[in-house]
């Protein structure tokens, strides 16, 4: 304990997740000065200091859908200034023919491609943007895949805040061309996502620049906790009996670990859903770690390649929590291929209607996977998370289309040639 004053009344402290050293608030402001990049730090809240000013009924009187509907559940001021962007209110949507297909009792998509920048990753830059405004900072920076800096550069520009953001120079066009549309200084790194986050966080130790890179802002998952607070107030604050999350750094895993927890601290759910991570077959570090037991703060990184590029991590920054998130909730880390990945988005899109990118729709195949192997059972109540929307990445959506054997029919101008196109594809009767 540093044992100075915290300036948030309702954080206890930072803990270390290697540790256990609690740190004030004030005092730290990433990962623990002992342990480094591996110290990553976990928000301990009073939460009985909360439950006696906040419950689900006051909540059912709060007209703002967004994220901040949470925010005296959040490590910011009582005061801050949030970002306008309507970030957090995303539909969860139940879906009876998926369930049918998927072969579970109940299944509720929770469509995060709606957010403003098109994934889930607006729930932790619209705190990082918060906690930066906070410090004071000139420039916010991150490394990413792409989708976390798509949506820093978004809150940032919606309140005119400068960023700084390197993404792998194999991130996909549609993520640089939201970047450059949000006058992000874009930095293409001739190298992995991996070897951005380093290079980034090392540049803005030496700029001071606000660093939101995952697995190292304790913020990150803080912000992305609030989908877990949606998913229970959308369900009547009934738990589901499964979660299932697509994994690449772990920090959402964490962050709906995290937010389950807060709820049942709280006393407003009975228990923590099971939490299935879902990894590509390209990208399986945790699911390497889990099935063998290895210990992942000595395992190196591996070599990965999938065309989920939001789930590729070679060494996923919020392993810790992520691991802690399957071990503590009786869950388990999933596989799927990419065919299996690329299937699942017209699976997904026909279903129900919810167009994801790859990482997205991997959540869907890893629910079929985990019904296959027994992980789920047919009585029970599933959520998936589809973190991200199809827009972001076309070309592997016309992949994943062509796979399934659908492509668009040529049809002549006039009627008369038209109308012979139609009768040969069975669709007017001649
Ligand atoms: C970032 C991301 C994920 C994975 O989140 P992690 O915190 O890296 O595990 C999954 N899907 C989409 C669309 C993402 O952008
Ligand atoms: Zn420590």
């Amino acid at each position: 304990m540093t044992g100075m004053p915290s300036t948030l009344p309702h954080v206890r402290h930072l803990a270390c997740v290697v540790c256990g050293a609690h740190h004030a608030p004030d005092a730290v402001d990433y990962v623990c000065p002992d342990h480094g990049d591996d110290g990553i730090l976990d928000v301990v809240y009073d939460h009985e200091r909360l439950a006696r000013r906040l419950s689900p009924a006051t909540l059912a009187e709060d007209r703002d859908p967004s994220m901040w509907r949470y925010r005296a559940l959040l490590p910011i001021a009582a005061d801050a200034a949030t970002p306008p962007l309507r970030v957090g209110g995303t539909p969860l949507y139940a879906t009876p023919r998926l369930a049918r297909e998927a072969g579970v009792r109940d299944l509720w998509v929770k469509d995060e491609g709606v957010q403003p920048t098109g994934s889930l990753k607006d729930r932790a830059s619209a705190l990082a943007v918060v906690k930066a405004a906070e410090r004071g900072a000139q420039v916010v920076t991150t490394a990413s895949t792409g989708n976390a800096a798509a949506a820093l550069a978004g809150v940032a520009a919606s309140v005119g805040q400068p960023t700084v953001i390197f993404v792998p120079a194999t991130a996909p066009q549609a993520k640089v061309a939201q970047l450059l549309a949000y006058g992000a200084t874009v930095l293409l790194v001739d190298g992995t996502y991996d070897q951005a986050f380093e290079l980034s966080t090392r540049v803005a130790e030496r700029e001071g620049w606000y660093v939101r890179n995952t697995g190292f802002n304790p913020y990150m998952s803080e912000g992305k906790k609030t989908v877990a607070y949606e998913v229970a107030e959308q369900l009547g604050w009934r738990a589901p009996d499964v979660v299932v999350v697509p994994v690449g750094d772990g920090c959402i895993i964490g962050g709906v670990h995290k937010g389950f927890r807060d709820l049942v601290a709280l006393g407003w759910l009975d228990r923590v859903p099971r939490l299935l991570g879902i990894q590509a077959a390209g990208s399986d570090y945790l699911a390497q770690a889990w099935e063998r037991g290895e210990d992942v703060r000595s395992k190196p990184p591996i070599v990965v390649s999938t065309v989920a590029d939001s789930i590729a991590a070679g060494l996923p920054r919020d392993r810790v929590k992520a691991m802690r998130a399957v071990r503590e909730t009786g869950g388990a880390f999933v596989r799927v291929d990419d065919d299996a990945i690329l299937a699942a988005i017209p699976a997904l899109a026909r279903g129900c209607g919810v167009f994801a990118e790859p990482a997205a729709a991997a959540a869907y195949a890893g629910l079929r996977a985990a019904v296959a192997a027994d992980l789920v059972a047919p009585d029970e109540r599933v959520v998936v998370l589809s973190t991200g929307t199809g827009l972001k990445d076309v070309p592997s959506a016309m992949r994943a289309v062509a796979d399934a054997g659908s492509h668009p029919h040529h049809l002549p101008s006039d009627l008369g040639g038209a109308s012979a196109a139609l009768e040969a594809l069975g669709l007017v009767r001649p």
